[in-house]
């Protein structure tokens, strides 16, 4: 690992000033902010990533977890994934998200595991985390090593020529599928920004993941209030049942009247090169009974524009599946 200076600052304004002095927030910014580490110290072991500054942010008070002022609720940067996953309001208002983080990693990289370094958190594409490979994400120009190498991980929605990594987490499809919005502090003040538009597929550029600038730092993120008797329900399938990646999971948020979906929201995760909303399926299910029949052309319609590689065919049918059986749980009348 490459030798750094460390910082620890005592307010959010310090932070910030610290993270803005690097020249870019993307692959191999100079200064990192350091939540729980869980992603950022094994990437600088790697020497993925090499920072020459780490700006521990861990002083900062960040991670409380209470209703929001218009309605909804607040999740602090730094709340654990642990005490989220079992807060009593999420896992009420918002089971959706609390399933979604007991799906992910182990009990104990979920109490260190932060919600921004979640959101955060890198591809697991084997080539990326290997400097002796080819990697447009970690060396922009190096070319893909894993299109037409090991891609069985990978992305078969919203991929590019330059890249076809997916976005690894659990949190942040659930996130897509509440519709929530993350709260930056830069040097130009503060911004909110729908997760929607959060992150930004690879086209020809996948060493740039998120629209963050230098000196962002995420404050919090607002999960917005649900309509009362919204039912919401996250699905991971993957190879083995603890401490492993999607292959693909469903996350949906569903209102029913007399067995008609009313509203839905669906992303998909383990497929995409980033969190995946789905309109299409969402257009489909709208104002359609609830039953397999809708599901399945909504499921259909999510995965139209698929495009896998060599080893990761099978991911079409996995996620039509996948997203079935979630819509199926989360419509099921007790
Ligand atoms: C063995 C293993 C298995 C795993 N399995 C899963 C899984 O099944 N599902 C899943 O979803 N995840 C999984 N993970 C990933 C895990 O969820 C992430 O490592 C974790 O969420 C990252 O959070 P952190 O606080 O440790 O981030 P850090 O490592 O501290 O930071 C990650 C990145 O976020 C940046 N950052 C952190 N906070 C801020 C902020 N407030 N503002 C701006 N930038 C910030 C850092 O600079 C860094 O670039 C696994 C990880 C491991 C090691
Ligand atoms: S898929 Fe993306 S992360 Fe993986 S080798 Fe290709 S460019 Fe790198």
């Amino acid at each position: 690992m490459q030798s750094f200076e460390y910082s620890r600052p005592t307010t959010i304004d310090q932070a910030v000033q610290m993270g803005a002095r690097a020249t870019t927030a993307q692959q191999y910014a100079d200064v990192r902010f350091i939540a729980g580490g869980t992603t950022l110290v094994d990437l600088m072991k790697l020497e993925v990533e090499r920072p020459n500054r780490v700006v521990d942010i861990n002083g900062l008070s960040l991670d409380r977890i209470e209703p929001a002022a218009g309605g909804g609720f607040v999740i602090g940067a730094l709340a654990r994934n642990a005490t989220v996953a079992h807060h009593p309001v999420i896992q009420r208002d918002y089971a959706v998200l609390s399933e979604a983080l007991l799906s992910g990693a182990s009990p104990q990289l979920r109490n260190m595991a932060t919600t921004s370094g979640n959101l955060l958190q890198r591809t697991r594409c084997v080539y990326f985390r290997d400097t002796a490979h080819g990697c447009n994400k970690r060396e922009p120009g190096t070319g893909c090593s894993a299109i037409g190498g090991h891609n069985r991980m990978l992305a078969i929605l919203g991929t590019s020529k330059d890249c076809i990594a997916s976005n690894p987490s659990d949190q942040n499809v659930a996130l897509t599928a509440l519709e929530a919005t993350i709260q930056v502090q830069g040097p130009k003040g503060i911004r909110s920004i729908p997760i929607g538009e959060f992150y930004l597929k690879p086209g020809s550029t996948p060493n740039r993941e998120t629209v963050l600038e230098p000196g962002d730092l995420i404050v919090s993120v607002t999960l917005p209030a649900l309509a009362p008797g919204t039912r919401s329900h996250y699905l991971k399938l993957r190879d083995r049942a603890a401490y492993e990646f999607a292959l693909s999971s469903a996350a949906v948020a569903v209102n029913q009247r007399g067995g008609r979906i009313e509203r839905v929201r669906v992303a998909l995760g383990g497929v995409g090169t980033v969190p995946w909303r789905s309109h299409e399926a969402e257009r489909e299910l709208e104002g359609r009974e609830a039953s397999v029949e809708a599901f399945r052309r909504a499921a259909e319609a999510a995965l139209k524009d698929a495009e896998p590689a060599s080893e990761n065919g099978f991911k079409v049918e996995l996620a039509k599946r996948c997203l079935v059986r979630a819509l199926t749980v989360a419509t099921q009348t007790a």
